[in-house]
Order: structure tokens, then sequence, then C-alpha cells
């Protein structure tokens, strides 16, 4: 049993002490060009999570994710489900009183949707403070930059692209369509320093369909299982490295 919802209030009473940390696994409900899921991000952190949790079985469970996140930018794509700031932070926060209320200390957010990073930070500062809970953010993408790179046979990526569909092939292969994956005619902006898929880069409030024609930002033909592979791999390993140091089960690493 790995999901907080599975168990009952006395299992969790009796297992309090074991518990070292929960899991708020949060994605999004938006757009993931014409081959991916609408669902792809929260289902990418719901797998990973799972692998994280049989790892540390007992040690951390899962709580129930979060399918919405904040996508404004996606909007313009149909069923792009989007929910605001005020209400992500609030809901996130509402249940990290709630986990303190029952005596839980640690909580990782495992997030899959990089529009929900500034928000989640802010929000990770008040459960901080105001709740005393030790608190951290993961976005798995950002802690493989390195390997990405490697990996990657192409500079652009950020949404439905070449990392994302080949991480998909791996976490959802029967929900996509492979007979949709097309590269997509991305749009270069007339004024410098505004595309999205620059690094560095003038923040503006940007649509993705002022940039790209599919939803996609990237080229998601030249996504593969075998990319795939090495990419989940890396983002569960690193991931889980930081768990077992942040939960102070470290040393069992080096036992087995
Ligand atoms: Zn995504």
């Amino acid at each position: 049993m790995i999901y907080w919802h599975d168990l009952t209030w006395e299992e969790i009473k009796e297992r309090l002490r074991e518990i070292k940390a929960v899991l708020l696994p949060i994605g999004s409900c938006e757009q993931h060009g014409p081959h991916l899921p609408l669902g792809t991000d929260t289902y990418s952190v719901i797998i990973l999570s799972e692998r994280l949790a049989e790892n540390l079985k007992g040690k951390v469970y899962i709580l129930p994710p979060i399918w919405y996140g904040i996508s404004p930018h996606h909007m313009k794509f149909p069923g792009t489900i989007t929910i605001s700031p005020q209400t992500l932070a609030n809901f996130v926060f509402d249940i990290a009183s709630s986990l303190k209320y029952h005596g839980i200390q640690k909580l990782v957010i495992i997030n899959g949707h990089g529009g929900n990073i500034p928000t989640l930070t802010d929000v990770l500062r008040r459960i901080r403070d105001e709740l005393g809970i030790e608190v951290a953010l993961v976005n798995p993408w950002i802690l493989i930059g390195d390997i990405i790179q490697k990996v990657l046979e192409t500079d652009i990526w950020g949404h439905a692209c070449e990392f994302e569909t080949s991480t998909a092939l791996v976490e959802i292969p029967d929900k996509i369509r492979i007979d949709k994956i097309r590269k997509p005619t991305l749009k270069i902006p007339s004024v410098r320093h505004i595309a999205v898929w620059e690094k560095n880069r003038v923040i503006t409030p940007w649509n993705t369909d002022e940039f790209t024609d599919t939803g996609s930002i990237g080229d998601p033909t030249k996504a593969s299982r075998e990319k795939g592979e090495i990419l989940f791999n890396a983002m569960l390993e690193r991931t889980l490295e930081f768990i077992k140091d942040f939960i102070g089960e470290t040393e069992e690493r080096h036992e087995s």
C-alpha cells in the first residue's frame, strides 16, 4: 500500500511514527500537442511518486494527487483547465495544515508543470514559516538538466517535445497517439529575447499559440523510448537521493 487514501485512520495512527514524509504529486490539465493527453503532467508525477514510494516502502506515502495547475497560457487549446495561483496556493497550504494537525513533519511536493513553480515556491515559505513543516518542491526535470542536455538531439524543448514525449513513452505508452506525433511550426517572434524556448529571456505573459501551431514546443518526432528510459531513470534516481537525505534514510542506501 503506497497511497495515503488507501489507508484507514487506524492504520495512519499506527504508522505515524514510521511515516517519514508524504509525497504530494501536482500536475496540470492542459493541452500537450496532438499526441499526448491533457493529464500528461499529472500522470508523470504520479508514476514517479509510485516508484519512489515503492522504493521507500512504509516510510513515505502518496497523497491524493492534484490534477489541475496554473495553465492560462494553454487556454487557446481546447480542453485546458486552469486554476488561479491563489487557488493552488490555498489548496496546498490547506493540505499541509491538515498534515500538521495529524503530526506529519515532512512534505515533498512532486511537481510536473513549470507553470506551477512560482506559486509553489511562495507557498513553501508559508508552510515552513507558519506551520513549521519541513517542505520541499521537486521539479524532476530540473534535477536532470545535465542529462537532458546529453540525451536530447534538439536544443529547443519544453512542452510535448522530444523530452516529454520520450518520458511519456515510458510512463504512459498506451495513452500516446503515435500516429499524431508531428513536428510543429515554431513561430519566431519579431521582438528579440522573448521566445519561450530561449533559456535566458525576457519574461512576458505569453500564450502557447503565439509560438507553435500544434501546441508542442520542441520536436516530438525525435522522441524515443530509449531516451525516455534514461531520462525517467535519472529523475527517479536523483529524486530518490534527495528524499533519502531529506528523511534521514541515506545510510540504508549504503547497506543495500
Ligand atoms: Zn507537460
